[in-house]
C-alpha cells in the first residue's frame, strides 16, 4: 500500500474526481480521501437526483393536459415510491460509475476521513477520529469537502429535514412546508406540488431567489402559485413541534402552520469542521476557505476548489476548478477561471435560468438612462390547446451606449438549455444587432430572443 503520492485529494465530489483524474492524466501519483459516497452532493444528493425528481414531477401536468391533443390517458396515477427507488438506483450505478472511473484513471480511493496533521500530511480516519487510521504524504493537497445543508437554530428543528434526506424517503406526506426562498426551495415545492404534495412555502424575505432578476423571479413566483403552492413571505420561523407526519410551526409574527413534513432548504455550509485546519495556517473568512484565482489557500502547497471555497458554489464551477488547478499544477498549462459570466438555472416549474446581469444589477453599474430593457411574455405553442399552464417570460438588458447584451433572463419550458446557448454569444459581447441579425428558427420559444423590438 503507497503511502506517499503527489497529489492528495481530499473530498471525492465533482470537484475532487475532476482534480484527480486530471491531474493523473499527466502522470501524477494521487489518492482521493473520501468517508461518504463516491460523486459527492451533485451524484448522490442533489444535482442529478433532483433533475430525475424534476423529470418524473413534469409527467402530472402533461397527463392532465394530454387529452386536449386527443391522447387519452387512463387511471394516470402517480406512485410516488416508485419514482423515488427508481432514482435511488440510478444514484447506485452514477456511484459505481464514478468508483470505476477513478480506478480507470489509476486514483487510488481512499476510504475515510482526512484530518490535517500537517502541510504535507493527511491522516485519514476510518471513521470518527480513532485508533485506525493511515496516513498519506504528499507534496500537493486539494481540498475538495464540498459542503452540507444547514437547519436554523430554532426549538424542534432537528424535526425538519433537509434536502439530503428528500431522496431518502421512501414517499412523501400529503402536506410539505417548504422554508426558504432560493435554488432548493423553489426546486423543491415545485417538485412536490408536481408529484401531487400539498405545498407550503415560507420565505423569510419579501421576495423569491435572492440574486437572480426580479422581474423574472417574480414572474415565477405568479407561475408557482398558479399552479397551487402556497407562498407566504416574511415568515420567520420560532418553533416546530409534533412528530414526523403532524407537525406544528410557528412563526415569530405568531402564525401557525400545519404539516406532515418539512424541508429546510435555507442553504449550506462548507464541511471543514474535521479537517484541523489550524494545524496548517488555513483562516476560514465567513466558515469558507478563502482562496486566490489559482485555487491557492494561505498555504502555498494546499489549495481548494468547489463549496468549500468563497467562489461561486455550483457543480461546474467546482469541475472546472479541479480541471484547471490540475492543468495548471500539474500539466504546466496557465489558465484560470472567469467567474464573470456564468450562467445559471433553477429547476423549478417553469424553469428558471439566466446569463450575465440581471436588471437590478446593470442600473446599479450603468444607471437606468443607458439601458434598454426588452421583455416578452407569451404562452408557449406547447400550451395552446389546452390553453392553461405556465407563461414564459423572455428578458434582455442592453447597454444602449455600445449595444452589448449585458443580460440574458428566461422563465419557461426549457429555459436552461437555451440559456446555456445564449451563453456564449453574450460571453463573446455580443450585441442586440448580433442577435438580431441572426435568423430565427420558427417556430421555437428561443426565436423570441432574436426577434425582440
Ligand atoms: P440559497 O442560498 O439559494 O437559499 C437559501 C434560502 O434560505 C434563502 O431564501 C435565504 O433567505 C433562506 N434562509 C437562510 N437562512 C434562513 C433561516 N435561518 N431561516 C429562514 N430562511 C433562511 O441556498 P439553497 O439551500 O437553496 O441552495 C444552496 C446552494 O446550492 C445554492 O446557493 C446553489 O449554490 C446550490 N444549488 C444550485 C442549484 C442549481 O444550480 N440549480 C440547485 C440547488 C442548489 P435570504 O435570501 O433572506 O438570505
Amino acid at each position: 500500500m503507497k503511502t506517499t503520492f503527489d497529489l492528495i485529494v481530499l473530498g471525492a465530489g465533482s470537484g475532487g474526481l475532476a482534480a484527480a483524474k486530471r491531474a493523473a492524466s499527466y502522470g501524477a501519483r494521487v489518492a482521493i480521501v473520501e468517508g461518504d459516497r463516491v460523486g459527492g452532493t451533485c451524484v448522490i444528493r442533489g444535482c442529478v437526483p433532483k433533475k430525475l425528481l424534476v423529470y418524473g414531477s413534469l409527467y402530472k401536468e402533461q397527463l392532465e393536459t394530454a387529452t386536449n391533443f386527443g391522447v387519452n390517458v387512463r387511471n394516470s396515477s402517480m406512485d410516488v415510491a416508485v419514482l423515488l427507488s427508481n432514482v435511488r438506483d440510478e444514484v447506485d450505478r452514477l456511484n459505481l460509475v464514478h468508483i470505476d472511473l477513478l480506478s480507470k484513471a489509476n486514483v487510488e480511493l481512499v476510504r475515510g476521513w482526512g484530518r490535517f496533521i500537517n502541510s504535507n500530511c493527511v491522516r485519514v480516519y476510518k471513521e470518527e477520529p480513532d485508533s485506525t487510521y493511515r496516513d498519506l504524504y504528499a507534496s500537493k493537497i486539494l481540498i475538495a469537502v464540498g459542503g452540507n445543508p444547514q437547519r436554523p437554530s430554532i426549538l424542534g428543528a432537528e424535526l425538519g429535514w433537509v434536502s439530503d434526506d428528500m431522496f431518502l424517503q421512501k414517499d412523501f406526506p400529503p402536506h410539505i412546508v417548504v422554508v426558504g426562498g432560493g435554488y432548493i426551495a423553489c426546486e423543491f415545492s415545485s417538485i412536490l406540488n408536481g408529484l401531487g404534495v400539498n405545498v407550503t412555502q415560507l420565505v423569510r424575505s419579501t421576495y423569491l431567489l435572492r440574486g437572480f432578476d426580479r422581474e423574472i423571479s417574480g414572474a415565477l413566483l405568479e407561475e408557482m402559485q398558479n399552479k397551487g403552492i402556497k407562498i407566504y413571505f416574511e415568515q420567520d420561523l420560532l418553533s416546530i413541534q409534533g412528530s414526523l407526519g403532524d407537525l406544528e410551526i410557528n412563526t415569530k409574527n405568531g402564525e401557525k402552520y400545519f404539516c406532515g413534513g418539512l424541508l429546510f432548504a435555507t442553504g449550506r455550509l462548507p464541511l471543514t469542521s474535521g479537517l484541523n485546519l489550524d494545524t496548517v495556517g488555513i483562516n476560514l473568512s465567513n466558515k469558507k476557505i478563502p482562496v486566490n484565482n489559482f485555487q491557492e489557500t494561505a498555504t502555498s502547497n494546499i489549495f481548494a476548489v468547489g463549496d468549500v471555497t468563497n467562489r461561486v458554489n455550483l457543480t461546474p464551477v467546482a469541475i472546472e476548478e479541479g480541471r484547471v488547478f490540475a492543468d495548471r499544477v500539474f500539466g504546466g498549462i496557465d489558465r484560470r477561471i472567469n467567474y464573470n459570466l456564468i450562467a445559471s438555472a433553477v429547476f423549478s416549474n417553469p424553469e428558471l435560468a439566466s446569463v450575465g446581469l440581471t436588471e437590478e444589477q446593470a442600473i446599479e453599474l450603468y444607471g437606468s438612462k443607458n439601458l434598454k430593457i426588452y421583455r416578452t411574455r407569451f404562452r408557449p405553442m406547447s400550451k395552446a390547446l389546452s390553453k392553461s399552464g405556465s407563461k414564459c417570460l423572455l428578458k434582455l438588458i442592453i447597454n444602449n451606449n455600445n449595444n452589448k447584451v449585458l443580460g440574458c433572463h428566461m422563465l419557461g419550458e426549457n429555459a436552461a438549455e437555451i440559456i446555456q446557448m445564449a451563453a456564449i454569444p453574450v460571453g463573446m459581447g455580443a450585441t442586440k444587432f448580433d442577435f438580431d441579425k441572426t435568423m430565427a428558427l420558427h417556430p421555437t420559444v428561443a426565436e423570441e430572443f432574436v426577434t425582440m423590438i
